[in-house]
C-alpha cells in the first residue's frame, strides 16, 4: 500500500518506521525539518504527562517503554535507560500509569522537605539526535522525504494518509480541542548526573532535571503563553529551582534555551476516518507514547 505520513516529528517518524517494517511503500511529507519540530525540544524522558485517556495512554506507554528499552542497548539510537525519582511534598497514591513500568518502588532516602516519592528506571532519549537516527533508518529503507505544507489531506495522493501533524492539526483539520501548552527549558552541560529527578508538585511550577550524557535538560513551564522566544527571567527561575532540587548542577555551563508547544487535547486522537489515520494530540508525552501509537496506526492502516 502507498502510505504518506504527514509530519516529521517523533510521531510521524515512528509511524513511518513501523509502516515500512510492515511492508508498505511509505513517504514522509513535512512542513518543517525534523530539527525544527516540537519533538526536537522535548526533554526526552519516558513519562506519561499531559496526555489522556488513562487506559490507552498506559497501554501505549508500556509498549513504548519496551521498544525504547530494546533500542537502549544500541548506542547509535541515542536512547539510554536511567534510574530516576519523582519527589512529592505530600504522600501520594501509586501513579495511574504504574502498570506501564516493570518495577516502581517508593523512595526510602527522601531529601529534606519531601514526604514521598517513587523511583524507577525509564528510557531517556537524546533529542534531536534520536530523530536523526529515525530519519537515517528511514533513508536506509528508501523512504522519500518531501518538504510540503499540506493544506488539505484530501489532496495527498496515497492509499492511506497518516495525519501526524501535532499542533498543526488545529489548522489542518480544524480541531479546536487541540491547544498548545508552552514549555520552556534550559540545557546545561552534564556534570555527570547519575539519574533524572522530578519535583511532582513544586509550588512555582514544573521542575525536572533530565541528564542525557552530553547535556541536562532543566525544566520547565506549562502555560498558555504564545511567545516562541525563551524568556530570560523564566530561564533564571528554572535554573534556580533545578539547582535547589539537584545541587550538583550549580555552575554547570548553559548550552542553550528552547521553547516548544505541547499538542494537548482532552484525549489523544488515534482513529481512522476514510483513508486518513489521525494520530496527534500527544500532549507532554509524544516520545513516551510514540511506539505504542505507531503500532495502532499500523493496525489501522492495514484495515
Ligand atoms: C518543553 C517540552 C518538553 C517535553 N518533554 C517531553 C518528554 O520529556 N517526554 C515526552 O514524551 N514528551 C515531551 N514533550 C512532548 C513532546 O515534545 C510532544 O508530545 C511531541 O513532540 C509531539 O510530537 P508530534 O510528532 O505529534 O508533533 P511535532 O513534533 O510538532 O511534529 C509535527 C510535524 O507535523 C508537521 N506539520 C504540521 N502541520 C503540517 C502541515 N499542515 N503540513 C505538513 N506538515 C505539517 C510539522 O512540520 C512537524 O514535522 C515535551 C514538550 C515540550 C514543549
Amino acid at each position: 500500500m502507498r502510505v504518506v505520513v504527514v509530519g516529521a516529528g517523533v510521531i510521524g517518524l515512528t509511524c513511518a518506521h513501523r509502516l515500512v517494517r510492515a511492508g508498505h511503500r511509505v513517504e514522509v511529507w513535512s512542513r518543517d525539518a525534523f530539527e525544527d519540530t516540537t519533538s526536537a525540544v522535548a526533554g526526552g524522558l519516558w513519562y506519561p504527562y499531559l496526555a489522556k485517556p488513562e487506559d490507552a495512554v498506559t497501554r501505549w506507554s508500556a509498549a513504548t517503554y519496551d521498544m525504547l528499552s530494546i533500542l537502549s542497548v544500541r548506542p547509535e539510537t541515542n536512547v539510554t535507560l536511567r534510574r530516576g525519582r519523582e519527589l512529592f511534598r505530600e504522600p501520594v497514591p501509586d501513579p495511574w500509569w504504574m502498570a506501564a513500568v516493570p518495577r516502581l518502588r517508593r523512595v526510602r532516602d527522601l531529601p529534606p522537605g519531601y514526604a514521598d516519592g517513587y523511583e524507577f528506571a525509564a528510557p531517556v532519549v537524546r533529542l534531536p539526535a534520536y530523530l536523526h537516527w529515525l530519519v537515517d533508518e528511514l533513508a536506509a529503507a528508501d523512504v522519500p522525504f518531501t518538504h510540503q505544507d499540506v493544506r488539505d489531506l484530501a489532496d495527498v495522493p496515497a492509499d492511506v494518509v497518516v495525519n501526524a501533524t501535532g499542533l498543526g492539526a488545529r489548522e489542518l483539520v480544524g480541531d479546536r480541542e487541540l491547544t498548545g501548552v508552552r514549555g520552556q527549558v534550559v540545557r546545561v552541560a552534564d556534570p555527570g548526573l547519575a539519574g533524572w529527578t522530578l519535583d511532582g508538585e513544586h509550588p512555582d511550577g514544573d521542575v525536572y532535571v533530565i541528564p542525557r550524557g552530553t547535556d541536562v535538560v532543566c525544566g520547565g513551564t506549562a502555560d498558555a503563553g504564545p511567545d516562541p522566544r525563551p524568556d530570560p527571567d523564566v530561564a533564571a527561575a528554572i535554573l534556580r529551582r533545578c539547582v535547589e532540587l539537584v545541587p550538583e548542577l550549580a555552575g554547570a555551563p548553559v548550552l542553550g534555551h528552547a521553547v516548544g508547544f505541547r499538542p494537548v487535547r482532552p484525549e489523544v486522537r488515534l482513529e481512522r476516518v476514510g483513508n486518513v489515520v489521525h494520530c496527534y494530540g500527544h500532549g507532554g508525552a509524544g516520545i513516551t507514547l510514540s511506539w505504542g501509537c505507531a503500532d495502532d496506526v499500523a493496525r489501522l492502516v492495514a484495515g
